[in-house]
């Protein structure tokens, strides 16, 4: 997942043994996910649906098949701001950027156009997914040169995981947390539920704001340590399915959800939308609350519309 992975327990009457187990446990099924989802990887499952793109459909596990489930739910109720079949201009603005991340030249006008005709993830003509009869599932890609990113969501959908694999090894108190991407359960100690600080952009010692989840999972989605530098402007990592631009930088969204799918998810899709993109879609996402961070580029002000 190009990341790091932090589990932490706080168990003080446990055995070190059972705990030791049950993080391994843990990191075992999130190598599970990321064997099966990551696009660094050829022999990914991810990776063989985008290779099969055009020509045929692929069967793949019930991992991946619930996060495109999922990730199919959310671009409808995004209204497509979080699309997973976004990696075509993915793969064009990383292009552009170079190995280094710093490019000269943005995409075409005329490469931005071909690469949006490739995306839509709602666009049955384009992109399919079902169960057969016999339970088999399979995604289809139907035309040639589309590809899938789970980047904004499979993190997510990792941690849920391992957090259920922790509460099936009786761990009750436990924070699992992903690039960014958190869910936590029980209580920290004394501290009655788990603090999370939302990181200032300027730096690792300050913060924003400090949130306290239990039973709950809060994602951030920013550029902090992505995005590119392209003809002197700065773009974030994340990409605009509708537009098919790169968003401008220096922007960072937080989402509280009840799992961290959906707010690893919503996190990337509030970025694309802004407040009042957020605003208008809110109510379809119950027990959901979002903390949008916007920067100016010298970093000396900060918007922070908070609810
Ligand atoms: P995150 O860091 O969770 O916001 O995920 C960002 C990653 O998701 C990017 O690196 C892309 O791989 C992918 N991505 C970029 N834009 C979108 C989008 N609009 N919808 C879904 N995934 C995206
Ligand atoms: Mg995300």
């Amino acid at each position: 997942m190009g990341t790091l992975v932090t589990i932490m327990i706080c168990e003080p009457d446990k055995d070190d043994n059972a705990i030791r187990t049950a993080i391994d446990s843990a990191f075992k099924r999130i190598s599970e996910i990321d064997e099966a989802m990551s696009t660094y990887n050829i022999e990914s499952e991810v990776s063989r649906v985008n290779s099969m793109a055009g020509i045929k459909k692929v069967y793949v596990s019930d991992d991946t098949y619930a996060v495109v489930e999922k990730a199919c739910e959310i671009a409808g109720k995004t209204d497509g701001a979080f699309d997973i079949t976004v990696g075509p201009l993915v793969e064009l603005w990383k292009k552009a950027a170079g190995e280094a991340g710093i490019g000269e030249y943005p995409p075409e006008k005329d490469s931005i156009a071909a690469a949006l005709e490739l995306v839509g993830v709602l666009d049955r003509e384009k992109f399919e997914f079902d169960k057969e009869d016999d339970g088999k599932k399979y995604i289809h890609l139907k035309k040639k040169g589309m590809r899938i990113d789970l980047g904004g969501i499979a993190k997510g959908y990792a941690v849920d995981e391992a957090i259920k694999v922790l509460l099936k090894q009786g761990i009750e108190n436990a924070l699992v947390e992903a690039g960014g991407d958190i869910r936590a359960i029980g209580k920290q100690g004394f501290s009655k539920d788990w603090p999370v600080d939302v990181r200032h952009y300027a730096g690792f010692d300050r913060y924003f704001e400090r949130l306290f989840i239990k039973d709950q999972s809060v994602a951030t989605s920013s550029d902090y340590e992505r995005g590119y530098v392209i003809g002197g402007v700065q773009y974030s990592h994340i990409i605009d399915p509708r537009t098919g631009e790169a968003l401008p930088r220096l922007l960072s969204a937080t989402v509280v959800a009840p799992d961290c799918l959906t707010a690893d998810a919503l996190a990337t899709a509030v970025c694309v939308l802004g407040s009042e993109g957020w605003e208008k879609i809110k109510e379809r996402f119950p027990r959901c609350a979002r903390l949008l961070v916007c920067y100016d580029t010298d970093l000396k002000r900060a918007l922070i519309p908070n609810e």
